[in-house]
């Protein structure tokens, strides 16, 4: 089937391209083992050059790039734009650390081993295979390309089908920026062909960003073949909203916190769970900002959430909310696409849901909300827990001993008091239970791709 890049806002098909043959996908390959063979010898101070000239690369087409994306996805222009400036901001970031969070680490005392030296070394482990998703499609294989190549790794990337332009420009940008031929390798291959190339030798290990159905496989895959993976998967994060939070301000943020990137982003809040004395007063002020938000053409000005990536992405969101309806649900908002061309759909709020429903445990992945009311502080935790994601938390609240309840009691790979998740160069990211694991950014990111090397000198 053709790799294709289709217009979410209108259904126009823009450019087509046909999947890698296996003689292609063998050239680059073998491109990328005999690359690595001489990039892993490079200092950091030369990685780190090329990596800065990535980023003033970046910075310099934030533009042209930020409406490729937006013609390829359908996030506003403004967002894209915000993504590739954050991307260049998380190279330079790697840049500039790269070496100190990969120095050796050196026993103090090597006379407890009977050694004269003894250290921790990192060194990369070869090329790594990226399967990326198309919803932030320069910052994810951003957050996995920048540590690699600054850890000495080569990097294949087998990006989501439906943004092969923002695929192609990230290989070019890398080999623009001076990285050699082959340090960085876009593969325009389907899902059904990266088993090979997961089985193939030459390559060391994957991380994954995407559904849980795609974790599995690459990690079954990984598994078998003895290959470590990285996985970044799906996420329903719990929003809680106790009594001594501010209201007006909690609504704000939970409106963005649903809605960035239209919806689309796996540490979007999903479900808000709201204490029972505050539930009326949030869920009238959520309702009403969620209503007030504009739909629209994502490459115009003040638009604030264009289309649904894919025309399957939105009828899975109709979907969930018509098994909720049916089951009793209450819709507050939005909850129906408009007619017309695009994959459109409202800002919406749906209360009253029950275990009994898919929208209690299945994650929405578009602006869709779900609200709960939870009687007390520790329903309001087990509301939050009852999930089999766990990838990140938000709780508001001002009272001291609450937050660091929450800290200590949510079950996910960060916790965010009184503000929404997003993610940082300088802090780990990634989730645990069917959310995956291990670690992106951070010192922790760039260490799960080397091999800690125990050398001991006697
Ligand atoms: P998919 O998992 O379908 O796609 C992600 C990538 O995996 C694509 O490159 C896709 O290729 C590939 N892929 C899909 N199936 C397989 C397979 N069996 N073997 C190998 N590769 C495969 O996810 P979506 O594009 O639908 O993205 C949305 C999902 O990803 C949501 O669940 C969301 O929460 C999660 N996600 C998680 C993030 C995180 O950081 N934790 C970030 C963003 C999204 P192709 O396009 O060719 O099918």
């Amino acid at each position: 089937m053709a790799i294709q890049s289709i217009n979410p806002a209108t259904g126009a098909v823009l450019k087509t391209f046909d999947p890698l043959g296996a003689d292609e996908i063998e050239t680059k390959l073998a491109r990328a083992a005999s690359t690595f063979a001489s990039y892993r010898r490079t200092t950091f101070a030369e990685r780190a050059a090329k990596l800065r000239a990535a980023a003033d690369l970046l910075d310099a087409e934030r533009s042209d790039i930020a409406v490729t994306m937006t013609n390829e996805m359908g996030k506003t222009v403004a967002s894209a734009a915000a993504e590739a400036a954050k991307c260049a901001k998380a190279m330079r970031f790697y840049a500039e650390h790269a070496e100190g969070f990969l120095a050796d680490e050196p026993l103090d005392d090597p006379s407890v081993v009977g050694a004269r030296r003894a250290f921790a070394r990192y060194q990369p482990i070869g090329p790594v295979l990226a399967v990326m998703p198309w919803n932030f499609p320069l910052w994810q294989v951003t957050r996995f390309a920048a540590p690699a190549l600054m850890a000495g790794n080569v990097g294949l990337l087998k990006h989501s089908s439906n943004v092969p332009q923002c695929a192609l420009y990230l290989e070019d940008l890398f080999t623009r920026a001076g990285f050699p031929v082959g340090a960085f390798q876009t593969l325009l291959i389907s899902a059904r062909q990266v088993e090979a190339v997961l089985r193939d030798p030459r390559v060391a290990a994957a991380t994954v960003t995407g559904s849980e159905p795609a974790g599995q496989s690459v990690a079954a895959i990984c598994g078998d073949e003895i290959k470590k993976t990285v996985l970044e998967l799906g996420g329903s994060d719990a929003f809680v909203v106790m009594p001594s939070a501010d209201l007006e301000k909690a609504a704000s943020v939970a409106v963005t916190a649903r809605c960035q990137n239209n919806g689309q982003s796996c540490i979007a809040a999903k479900r808000f769970i709201v204490h029972d004395a505050v539930y009326d007063e949030f869920a009238g002020l959520f309702a009403a900002k969620m209503a007030a938000l504009t739909v629209g053409d994502p490459l115009a000005d003040g638009t604030d959430i264009g289309p649904i990536a894919t025309e399957q992405g939105r009828t899975d969101l109709e979907e969930l909310i018509a098994d909720a309806v049916a089951k009793g649900a209450t819709v507050l908002c939005g909850g129906t696409a408009p007619d017309g061309p695009g994959w459109f759909f409202p800002p919406t709020v749906v209360a009253d849901v029950t275990p009994a429903m898919r929208l209690y445990l299945e994650e929405t992945f578009g602006p869709v909300a779900t609200l709960y009311r939870a009687p007390d502080l520790d329903a309001a935790v087990e509301i939050a827990n009852a999930t089999s994601f766990g990838l990140s938390s938000n709780a508001w609240t001002t009272n001291p001993a609450e937050q660091e309840l929450f800290a200590n009691e949510l079950v996910a790979g960060a916790v965010f008091i009184n503000g929404m998740t997003t993610s940082y160069p300088e802090l780990p990211f990634g989730g645990v239970r069917r959310s995956g694991y291990g670690r992106e950014l951070g010192a922790v990111g760039i260490r799960e791709f080397c091999n800690q090397k125990t050398v001991w000198m006697g």
